[in-house]
């Protein structure tokens, strides 16, 4: 490619396969500048190398190659000018320097500029800054071989410590010969000699240095003493010495230098040898229910090699063997097996597909799983014919990739692609393999995975810290640990269903509360102190969590609600694990536990900006049971909360919690950009507290693993907080009873709750009844049942927050396992000024578990084979932010029941979700804020997951029945006996996490009802 560059035509190439530019402009660049006398081409075996992950731009330097050939114009400076202009040209935001010989000068006076977004600097054979030591007669002879063969070919003998292939040969003499003269005179006579070195100490980023054993054109000792020696200012210098190469490094051994490229610039690889996790789970760093979940997962990993004892199929049982040879040929192109491994992916999905077990969701446009598989493969192999007249397994790998690719891309020739949306397809196939693939424990130990050895818990949780027993790179053996070192550690109850009152079916109990989660627990606890009968009905079990909850995401994904939910829209929001649980608890059993307050501005948002609505109560009201819920739940928080606009605001109880690594960077970022900072409050325990009624709760043990259930007690999920009140004071929880239908009496007024249990129809009678099964089983009951809707409301108004997370790599190993997710926030963009978009959202930093995390970056990028895997070596050192951002209600974001029924033959949920302009536009102020933040802390790989969090929503709360569903007391305008406390009632999103407010709201209809109970208004 040609383009006018700093005014002078300059050639260059731009090479990148998944990461094309242009669909990832952010993709870290190498930026090449090559030797005197070469081209952009003399790094071709280097870019065939590094391309396949990174894009790759090669200049032919002015007077070189095919750039033009200014009369004037040759010193450094004007070379570092030009590549000035070449970043600015391309906009790059993170790239790396690569210069060799006279392109290392080159690079180094850049670099000396310190121009943003330069990354590390690689310097191969550089010429050094100050003159370079060649005798004047050699400087004379080099002057007059211009344009002379048999002097390029002395030349390349001299700088080669052994023959290239000839093609190489080739290359390097049509190079030599076709620079300008201009060119190769200023280099020898200017260039060459200009004394530059007082600007090395102005170079602060990354330097690797490589240099050729056998190089006499610049020794390795000169580089050694004009260059590493004197780069004061930058913390990490690496000079690699590469034997049997001369001075054309990148042509002489461009496996070795990608390698030691590759290895400078991506964080170090955490990588465990094969038996880490096995010798792991013979100590007593892992708890017994890990050590069970992990040992089965291994067990069948283990009798797959041997497939006679094989307890996983040998043949498909749902997939026809066309099929599954498909099958298996793609998910060794997407997720290969590492070396060693045996992991069949292809078995699993085929075996999970025949028991019909999902996630929790799909996109509409899917058909369901079984059938968007089964037709996905056909439509492959289509797709294979097409391009190449084979089946998908029967071509080479190349091809396959190439079918993969133009699959990916969303138009693939093949008719079945017709009516299965391509993208879609595979976007969601690659998620499931990658899931599975990095739930292996023997997957999970080539990425330094260690985090199920955490039933002590973790002390250094901090940058680059490590326990005394937690294994360092490239380890042989786990060091064994006996149990009397481990503190040992009690929570105040492991029981599944506690003693409580029993309530018959016929008896007229007050209330009968649906949902045990952050909207129904509390009320209920509330309830039951006001001495009245109650009985929650919770479609999940009861768990126990100190002996069942494993550290295992995949044998925790019972907590989520995996019934199948259909997303559309063109943002369809994802369900499953990222929005809501299943359980006593509901979904706080595994939420984070954020719980910021609301600002008083939140709850007036259209007042303010004139979109959306306001809420029909204030901040006074809520005030005093925030100020109840921050002490009863033990919130662990700053002393002074920076954005507290509270003046009569109580502290919190409990200093905050430790800060972990992302929350370091998060915080180093920030600090540059005059962005404040505070730990985040947080509902889990930085100390013991004490539960009136429950007992001594532990402190958080910095596990890490909150969203996926706490064992420890510390947090304060409902199940360890509201509940054991509420059974003490009387109240009865039936767990796995599925309410479906409410008995209505001539009035109106419900007087039974009919459930399922265990497939057994019940009805228990009641005077009122809370519905609090979330913003989408709420309205789905109502809807299905016809009730409460003359406002039209119901359904409507679905929410979720904007929710981007911007990921990063780091050097250091931030273990991103450890530690609450979320640490670190900042409020300073609630309100942000001069923006074009209404409300505002906060910043949070966050950690990440493996296969979530590998999840989510196919999803967001696409990435499968080399790339990913590559990618996952990382991930040791990534961390995240991730904003909360407001979302305005809009008529086409709402929920309806589909044409497609559940086991339970109810229709199942259809959630439409799509951005308006405010959260666009809201969502790019905060990516590039949150880029700029982590460039600030240095990451590297800085990638974007689009993504929208909480649902919210779908049963407004009004002041007029017109408009809402229920009123401020929680009341539903239509049916006097029926109230609605859950996410579902919020007028408008809020820039903060729900779930405080929620229960704020919970314990307040609770107050409003007993209130009117008094006064004989039930
Ligand atoms: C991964 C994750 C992290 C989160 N992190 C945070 C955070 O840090 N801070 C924060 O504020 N919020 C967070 N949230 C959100 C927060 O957890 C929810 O907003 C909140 O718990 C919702 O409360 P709810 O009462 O509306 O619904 P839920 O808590 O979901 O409760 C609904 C309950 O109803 C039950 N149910 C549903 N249908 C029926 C039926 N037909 N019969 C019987 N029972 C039924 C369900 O099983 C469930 O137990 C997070 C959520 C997730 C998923
Ligand atoms: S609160 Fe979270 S980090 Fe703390 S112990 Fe529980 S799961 Fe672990």
């Amino acid at each position: 490619m040609d383009e006018q560059i700093n005014g002078v035509r300059l050639h260059f190439t731009d090479t990148g396969t998944y990461t094309a530019a242009h669909a990832f402009p952010n993709v870290p660049t190498f930026v090449f500048l090559h030797y005197f006398g070469g081209s952009s081409l003399s790094w071709q075996p280097l870019i065939d190398r590094l391309s396949p992950r990174y894009r790759c731009i090669a200049l032919d330097m002015r007077g070189f190659g095919d750039s033009e050939a200014p009369a004037t114009g040759y010193a450094v400076a004007d070379y570092a000018d030009d590549v000035a202009a070449l970043i600015e040209h391309f906009h790059l935001t993170d790239f790396t320097l690569v210069g060799h010989s006279m392109g290392g000068k080159v690079a180094m006076a850049y670099a000396a500029r310190q121009p943003a977004g330069l990354r590390e600097l690689i310097l191969i054979a550089p010429s050094p800054l100050s003159p370079e030591p060649i005798s004047d007669d050699e400087r004379q002879y080099a002057v007059e071989a211009y344009g002379q063969r048999a002097a390029a070919e002395q030349t390349l003998r001299t700088i080669t410590a052994r023959p290239l292939p000839a093609e190489l040969q080739a290359r390097v003499m049509d190079d030599n010969l076709r620079s300008s003269q201009a060119a190769w005179r200023a280099w020898l006579e200017h260039g060459s000699r200009e004394d530059l070195s007082t600007l090395l100490p102005q170079i602060s980023v990354p330097v690797l240095i490589l240099s050729g054993e056998a190089d006499k054109t610049i020794k390795p000792d000169v580089i050694q003493r004009e260059v590493a020696a004197r780069l004061s200012s930058t913390w990490r210098v690496q000079m690699i010495m590469l034997p049997d190469a001369a001075h054309l490094l990148p042509l002489e051994s461009p496996d070795a230098v990608a390698d030691a490229i590759r290895h400078f610039v991506n964080p170090q690889p955490n990588r465990y040898p094969a038996g880490s996790v096995r010798a792991l789970l013979t100590t007593d760093l892992v708890t017994p229910q890990t050590r069970r979940a992990l040992t089965e997962r291994l067990e069948n990993t283990e009798r797959l090699e041997s497939p006679a004892t094989s307890s996983l199929p040998v043949a498909p049982q749902l997939f026809t063997p066309a099929e599954f040879d498909t099958l298996r040929a793609i998910c060794a192109r997407l997720l290969p097996n590492a070396q060693d491994l045996h992991i069949d992916l292809a078995a699993q999905l085929d075996a999970r597909l025949q028991i019909g077990k999902g996630n929790g969701w799909r996109y509409d446009v899917l058909p369901p799983d079984q059938e968007a598989h089964q037709r996905g493969l056909q439509a492959v192999d289509e797709t294979a014919y097409a391009l190449y007249e084979l089946s998908f397994a029967a071509l080479d790998i190349w091809q396959q990739d190439a079918v993969l690719r133009t699959v990916q891309s969303g138009a693939p020739p093949g008719a079945t692609w017709k009516t299965l949306p391509a993208k879609r397809y595979f976007e969601e196939l690659l998620a499931e393999l990658a899931e599975c693939y990095y739930s292996d424990p023997t997957a999970q130990e080539t990425i330094g995975y260690v985090g199920m050895a955490d039933a002590a818990g973790w002390s250094a949780i901090g940058l680059n810290q490590l326990e005394a027993w937690e294994p360092r790179h490239n380890i042989e053996t786990i060091p064994n640990i006996s149990a009397a070192s481990l503190p040992t550690r009690q929570i105040a109850s492991d029981q599944a269903a506690p003693p409580m009152r029993h309530y018959t079916l016929d008896e007229v109990v007050d209330a009968v509360v649906i949902g045990t989660g952050a909207g129904g627990a509390p009320l209920m606890a509330r309830l039951a102190a006001a001495g009245m009968r109650v009985v929650a009905l919770e479609a999940g079990k009861f768990w126990k969590p100190q002996s069942e909850f494993a550290t295992d995401e995949r044998a925790q994904s019972a907590l989520y609600w995996n019934d199948e939910r259909l997303s559309a829209g063109t943002d369809a929001t994802a369900f499953g694990n990222n929005n809501s649980g299943v359980g006593v608890g509901g979904s706080t059993l595994h939420y984070t536990a954020y719980t910021p307050r609301a600002h008083a501005d939140d709850l007036r948002l259209h007042s303010e900006f004139g979109v959306g609505v306001d809420w029909p109560l204030s901040y006074a009201d809520l005030k005093p049971y925030y100020d109840e819920l921050e002490r009863y739940l033990g919130v662990s928080g700053p002393a002074a909360y920076p954005w507290n606009d509270d003046a009569a605001r109580p502290s919190y109880p409990l200093a905050p919690l430790p800060l972990n690594g992302a929350a370091q960077l998060m915080q180093r970022g920030c600090e540059p950009l005059g962005i404040r900072t505070s730990p985040a409050p947080n509902a889990a325990l930085s100390a013991r507290y004490y539960q009136p009624g429950v007992g001594w709760r532990e402190a958080c043990t910095n596990r890490g693993f909150c969203q996926a259930g706490c064992s420890v007690g510390a947090k304060a999920s409902m199940d360890v907080t509201f509940i054991p009140n509420a059974i003490q004071d009387g109240a009865e929880v039936r767990a796995e009873c599925f309410v479906t239908q409410f008995v209505r009496d001539s009035s109106g007024q419900i007087t039974h709750v009919v459930y399922i249990k265990e497939g057994v129809e019940y009805r228990q009678a009641c005077r009122t009844v809370f519905l609090c099964a979330g913003a989408v089983e709420t309205p789905r009951l109502l809807l299905i049942n016809g009730l409460a809707n003359s406002s039209g409301q119901v359904g409507k108004n679905f929410m979720a927050h904007v929710g981007l997370q911007i990921w990063g790599q780091f050097h250091e190993d931030v273990r991103p396992y450890k530690g609450i997710p979320g640490g670190l926030i900042s409020e300073d963009t609630h309100r942000p000024k001069g923006v074009d978009f209404a409300g505002g959202y906060l910043l949070q930093s966050i950690g990440v578990m493996p296969v979530t995390y590998a999840s989510q970056l196919v999803r967001g990028r696409l990435l499968w084979g080399e790339p990913l895997q590559d990618h996952m070596l990382g991930y040791n050192h990534t961390a995240g932010i991730n904003i909360l951002g407001e979302c305005l209600p809009y008529p086409g974001n709402y929920l309806e029941l589909s044409n497609e029924h559940d086991a339970r033959g109810l229709p199942k949920p259809r959630i439409h979700f799509s951005y308006g302009e405010n959260e666009r536009r809201l969502e790019s102020h905060a990516d590039l804020l949150m880029r700029a933040i982590w460039s600030n802390a240095g990451a590297r790989e800085v990638w974007a997951f689009h993504r929208s969090a909480h649902i919210i929503g779908t049963c407004r709360m009004g002041s007029h029945s017109a408009d809402a569903v229920v009123n401020p007391d929680g009341r539903s305008f239509d049916i006097p006996n029926l109230y609605i406390a859950d996410n579902s009632i919020f007028p408008s999103a809020l820039s903060v996490n729900p779930a405080l407010t929620i229960m704020a709201l919970s314990l307040r209809t609770a107050d409003r009802f007993i209130e009117h109970a008094k006064q004989g208004n039930m």
